[in-house]
């Protein structure tokens, strides 16, 4: 009988999915996901983590709660490093210590690490251990390992190109968008409907073309660093401030969406430092922070997602004379880079 693994819908899978996926389900595991995120699911995880985590992590221990008892392993990779010379949130590197003192009846977990900065074959070292408690054969595992990485590096592809997430009205809407705005955030707030309070689907239905750091190609975002900045510490960092600062130049932006969550201490920094750069050049920009937590009303966030479309058609139609902040101004009173975020 095939062994049965559990993934969460949750933190990185939202990225690495198609990867775990298809080197899992070639090992021969019968692969399980959680349901998306749910109220009960919220509520599991807020019960059983402790209470200073941030609200991802808490959710992921919603969804590790929901499939602990349906599966025979749960696959929890502990992430250090899952790029080149650069660092994901300490909080991912414990999440399985994490787990094992907060939920019982675990099953074993899959959690061995990834640390790219360490060695470069780190992933690969990472899939034999896997492999090896999943199948007894190594050609196996090196087959599911090269196959895994390729549909992934084909899926990433088609996300970069922007095919992934276009159905046909979409596309019209990027032909003529009403607004373009940069989505900056974790993919795992951004991509979940629950967390989010679907902010994704509700600003596209309103003819906005969202731009993720997701869909930037990762070349683009190093060559912005190196030329621009200092390299930051953190995964998530340096692909925000690439992003932003690629966007920015570029001239396209009607406004900046950052999406964060309420304890995320990363973010406490990134935030600050993707706002200064939007200041720094002295557009004015209209820039929104949205910040989620377990008690985020959704009919609050959707006047707030009014307001700045508002702004933002505002700023259209009166070229500057409305503030990023939305505060009206005199055409007199009105010149670049005094109104930053
Ligand atoms: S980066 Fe922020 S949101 Fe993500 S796990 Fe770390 S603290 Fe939580």
């Amino acid at each position: 009988m095939p062994v049965r693994v559990g993934i969460p819908r949750a933190l990185y899978y939202h990225r690495y999915r198609v990867l775990w996926h298809v080197f899992l389900t070639e090992l021969g595991a019968e692969v399980l996901v959680s349901e998306p995120t749910s109220k009960q699911i919220m509520d599991a995880g807020i019960s059983c983590c402790v209470n200073e985590a941030c609200l991802p992590v808490k959710i992921f221990h919603g969804h590790m709660e929901s499939l602990k008892t349906q599966v025979d392993r749960l696959f929890v990779p502990r992430l250090t490093s899952i790029s080149r010379d650069e660092y994901v949130c300490p909080k991912l590197g414990g999440l399985p210590d994490m787990l094992r003192s907060s939920i019982r009846d675990l099953p074993p977990l899959l959690d061995h690490e990834v640390n790219l900065r360490k060695s470069p074959e780190s992933s690969w070292q990472s899939a034999k251990a896997i492999g090896k408690e999943l199948c007894s054969d190594p050609y196996r595992v090196r087959r599911a390992y090269e196959m895994a990485l390729t549909v992934y590096r084909g899926v990433r592809r088609m996300q970069i190109s922007g095919m992934l997430n276009l159905g046909s009205q979409e596309r019209e809407q990027v032909c003529s968008p009403k607004f373009r705005i940069a989505m900056l955030g974790h993919s795992y707030l951004l991509n979940d409907p629950y967390a989010s309070m679907n902010i994704l689907k509700k600003l596209k239905s309103k003819g906005v073309k969202l731009i993720t750091t997701e869909e930037m190609d990762p070349r683009i975002i190093r060559e912005q660093l190196h030329c621009n900045m200092k390299q930051p510490f953190w995964n998530h960092a340096r692909e925000i401030m690439g992003s932003l600062s690629f966007l920015l130049q570029l001239g396209i932006l009607d406004g900046v969406m950052y999406i964060t969550a309420f304890g995320c201490g990363i973010d406490a920094f990134v935030e600050d430092m993707a706002a200064r750069m939007a200041k720094g050049f002295g557009s004015g920009i209209p820039w929104i922070r949205i910040v989620l937590d377990e008690h985020s009303g959704e009919a609050g966030t959707d006047t707030r997602l009014e307001a700045f479309l508002d702004m933002m058609e505002g700023r259209k139609s009166h070229a500057h004379h409305f503030s990023p902040n939305g505060e009206y101004l005199y055409p007199c009173e009105s010149h670049a880079g005094r109104f930053g975020p």
